[in-house]
């Protein structure tokens, strides 16, 4: 497991916070954002803790092609129909609120609430 103290993602995939899954293996899970950006927002989240993209090494390659795989199968089966937005936020200047590397999947009918991912 990889749990890492304060982690709030680690929490969820360790089951003492919850969320609302839609898809999990024994390498990522799939739950909903809770502040929702788009009518269908996910967030996919590896199971090992890799805080960024830049920690990310050539171990991690099938996982990360793995997740981005993951995003048109999701999106379609949570009823995006015309298309989809994937969004990885890295650092401050990238906009990143939780220090555990995610794929945001974003979908559904615009307008959208912005660009809040
Ligand atoms: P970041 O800005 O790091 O790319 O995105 C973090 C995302 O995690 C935000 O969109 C935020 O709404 C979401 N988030 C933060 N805490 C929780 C939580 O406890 N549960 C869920 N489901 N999403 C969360
Ligand atoms: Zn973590």
């Amino acid at each position: 497991m990889s749990e890492h103290a304060d982690c709030i993602f680690c929490k969820i995939l360790e089951g003492s916070i919850p969320s609302r899954k839609a898809y999990e293996d024994e390498d990522v899970i799939a739950f909903h954002d809770i502040r929702p950006a788009a009518p269908i927002h996910l967030l996919i989240v590896p199971r090992a803790h890799i805080p960024m993209l830049q920690d990310a090494t050539a171990e991690h390659e099938r996982l990360l092609g793995k997740m981005l795989l993951l995003a048109p199968k999701l999106a379609k089966e949570q009823g995006a129909g015309n298309g989809f937005r994937v969004v990885i936020n890295n650092g401050p200047d990238g906009g990143q609120e939780v220090y555990h590397l995610h794929v945001h999947v974003l979908a559904g009918p615009r307008p959208w609430k912005g660009m809040a991912v």
